[in-house]
């Protein structure tokens, strides 16, 4: 497909464009953002975060498309089924944007790797702890932010690492307690959080607004019950005690 891309910008974001502003846009286009892990909440928000314009995503999974992940996983079709989500989903977020870069990584963060690109802002779409805590490691060694949510039968959970200024999630969810789930959800649970998520990794590239740092956000979406759940910094945290 052929376009003027200054055109086809300006009218892409002209529903945005009076909320967040000239400046914000570049801002977001000249921005990158990583999603790791492309299930339930990599799918959302990863689709508002191309939709909003960050100019680089960079997408983490090494999974292949199960059928069973179609009730909540949005970019796959039954079609896709065995192949890899990464391949489908830079495909798909390409073609539904196709003035931004995608990089897709199809491997699993480990403690051996891979090293992930330089980024603004981490999305930890996941459904283990041990991965989140990598990420969180990544996130106060790089000094950049980390938006964690996670999800479990109706209920969703949502917070934002800003390192050295909240709790990390060393200091929330210490890592040496076993908090394994069944990990049975619904999609507008996945919907509503990863939305959440991409929401709150366009407000920390563009410096606006009130992050959800220094609080868990609990949403019970059977009975519709927000709650912001105070968090406080572990002085002692071996992951961000020393900043
Ligand atoms: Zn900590």
């Amino acid at each position: 497909m052929s376009f003027d891309k200054p055109i086809f910008e300006t009218k892409r974001y002209e529903k945005q464009l009076p909320i967040i502003g000239d400046m914000g846009q570049a801002k977001l286009s000249n921005a990158s953002a990583t999603v790791v892990g492309l299930g339930g909440l990599g799918n959302p928000a990863a689709q508002y975060l191309a939709a909003a314009g960050v100019g680089e995503l960079v997408i983490v999974d090494g999974d292949s498309v199960a059928l069973s992940n179609l009730n909540r996983q949005t970019l796959y079709d039954p079609g896709d089924v065995g192949e890899k989500k990464v391949k489908v989903a830079k495909a798909r977020l390409s073609s539904f944007n196709p003035s931004i870069e995608i990089t897709a990584v199809d491997d699993m963060v480990t403690e051996e790797g891979p090293t992930l690109p330089e980024t603004d802002v981490l999305i930890g779409a996941l459904d283990n702890f041990d991965t989140r805590h990598l990420l969180n490691e990544i996130s106060i060694d790089r000094g950049i932010p980390y938006v964690h949510g996670a999800v479990e039968g109706s209920s969703g959970v949502l917070t934002v690492v800003v390192p050295g200024q909240t709790p990390c999630l060393n200091c929330i969810f210490p890592r040496d307690v076993d908090r394994r789930v069944e990990g049975y959800t619904t999609g507008t649970t996945t919907g509503v959080t990863g939305s959440l998520m991409a929401n709150e990794g366009v407000k920390s590239l563009l410096d606006t607004g009130d992050l959800a740092a220094g609080y868990l956000l609990t949403c019970d979406l059977s009975h519709l019950e927000f709650e912001k759940v105070p968090l406080e910094r572990n002085p002692d945290c071996e992951v961000c005690g020393s900043l």
